[in-house]
């Protein structure tokens, strides 16, 4: 079993980082090279902008290359709820965010030839109850309304149609989501980048920021030193560098994911006969999918803990068991993969974009980046052009998290909250 992410190692790697220091003045400066800096380098270098993006390792490498490849419509938030705390066309705006931000990826990966097999499968979001199904049905009659006419529920007399275990009490289908091999859409990203005129420096961590004047900063790297009219910061959970005021607002919390081997097109359709994104409503919630190359990839939050090799494989077996428990047709499958990533999740779980005493940043994705960051860091390049764009988080408040000084000690305590509503909600 390799402990590297199935979309690390089998992408192509980026072959086309700027070599030589970090020098000169930008129009830009990018930090991040993730979903986020990646499309936001990408868009500004499309429309003439000078452009640098600065990596502190390879493009895609963090979240953005250890997720589970979803490219989900639909927030996982409780509609009613968002609409009574931020009104109703807040909620309608973010819920639409999500689908601009599916239709976001297809188009980039089309119009730059991108080969990452984007698919619109549809996401199927399962009950594991029936009070739970009653809450879906609910949920969608009020999504129906006020976003999205085209969800809808599966009830447990279906559900076998869509799912291959005897576990769900039902189901709700978001017919617009996708997926896509998200390894290669990084460097897919990356090299269009340079191919229309942006530089990208990999192994290049920003380690100081001067603030010149109004937007214009001078930045600090282990490479050297470049001077930019603006910044876009888009560093995920902002574990280095000098990004505190983002860090205390940001908690990093670890999800893991297996991928078994290669399955028989057979087994692979008795799991998921129609080949869709899925994800289980549940405290620890589960999310899985197929690969390109007919595997299972199965993620989950697994234990409340900090990614390393030692936790990822700790998690993994936990993942391999739920698994098998679902889907007992996979008791003899063996394990190819397994990873961890860190989920840089705030607060609320909505993203936060806009500007902070002269940096603009575009941050906290909360487990739903792969559509979500590329899109606004693409909005955020079309809003430093000049345009006017559709911007759903701009008047979300984003106050620091009491207690939370930057390390995230608290996390075993969240963990046991969640474990303790599980076993209750039984
Ligand atoms: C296990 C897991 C499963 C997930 N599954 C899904 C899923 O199925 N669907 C979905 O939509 N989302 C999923 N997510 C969330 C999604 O992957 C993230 O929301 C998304 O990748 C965030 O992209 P980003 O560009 O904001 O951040 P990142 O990908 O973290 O990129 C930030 C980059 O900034 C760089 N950086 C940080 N500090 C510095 C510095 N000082 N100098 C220079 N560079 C710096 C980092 O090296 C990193 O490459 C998952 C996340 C994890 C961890």
């Amino acid at each position: 079993m390799k402990l590297v992410p199935y979309w690390l190692d089998t992408r192509t790697p980026f072959a086309s980082a700027a070599q030589g220091p970090v020098e000169g003045r930008a129009d830009v400066v990018v930090i991040g090279g993730g979903f986020a800096g990646l499309s936001c380098a990408l868009e500004l270098a499309r429309r003439g902008t000078d452009v640098v993006l600065l990596e502190a390792g390879d493009v895609g490498g963090l979240a953005s290359g250890r997720n589970g490849g979803q490219c989900n419509t639909g927030f996982f938030h409780d509609y009613a709820e968002i609409m009574r705390k931020y009104g109703a066309e807040t909620a309608r705006g973010l819920f639409h965010s999500y689908n601009a931000a599916v239709d976001e990826v297809e188009a980039i990966a089309t119009r730059e030839g991108i080969d990452c097999s984007f698919r619109r499968v549809g996401k199927l979001k399962l009950a594991m109850s029936p009070a739970a199904f009653d809450g879906f049905r609910k949920y969608v009659d009020l999504v129906n309304r006020e976003a999205d006419p085209e969800v809808y529920t599966v009830p447990a007399k279906d559900i076998r149609s869509e799912i291959g275990s005897d576990m769900f009490h039902g189901g709700v289908i978001y017919p617009r989501s996708g997926m896509l091999h998200v390894g290669r859409f990084t460097v897919g990203m990356a090299e269009a980048a340079v191919r229309h005129g942006a530089r990208i420096h990999t192994d290049t961590p920003v380690t100081g920021l001067v603030r010149l004047n109004g937007h214009r900063h001078r930045v600090e790297t282990a490479r050297g030193t470049i001077e930019a009219d603006r910044v876009v910061v888009a560093t995920g959970i902002s574990a280095k560098g000098p990004f505190g005021w983002f860090r205390r607002r940001i908690v990093p919390i670890g999800s893991f994911v297996i991928a078994t081997e290669q399955l028989p097109q057979a087994m692979i359709d008795s799991v998921i006969p129609n080949h869709r994104t899925v994800t289980v409503a549940k405290g620890l919630g589960h999310y899985y999918r197929i690969s390109p190359d007919n595997r299972i990839i199965f993620g989950g939050r697994a234990q409340f803990a900090i990614s390393s090799p030692k936790v990822d494989v700790s998690s993994g077996d936990i993942l391999v068991k739920s698994m098998k428990e679902i889907h007992p047709q996979l008791r003899d499958v063996k394990i190819d993969y397994c990873w961890g990533g860190m989920i840089e999740a705030t607060r609320d779980r909505f993203a936060r974009v806009g500007e902070h005493d002269g940096l603009f940043h575009v941050l906290g994705f909360s487990g739903s980046g792969v559509q979500e960051a590329t899109h606004m860091g693409t909005e955020v390049a079309r809003m430093l052009c000049g345009d006017t764009i559709a911007n759903p988080y701009r008047a979300l408040p984003w106050p620091a998290i009491p207690g939370h000084f930057g390390t995230p000690w608290f996390l075993p305590l969240v963990g046991a909250w969640y474990k303790a509503k599980e076993i209750m909600g039984r």
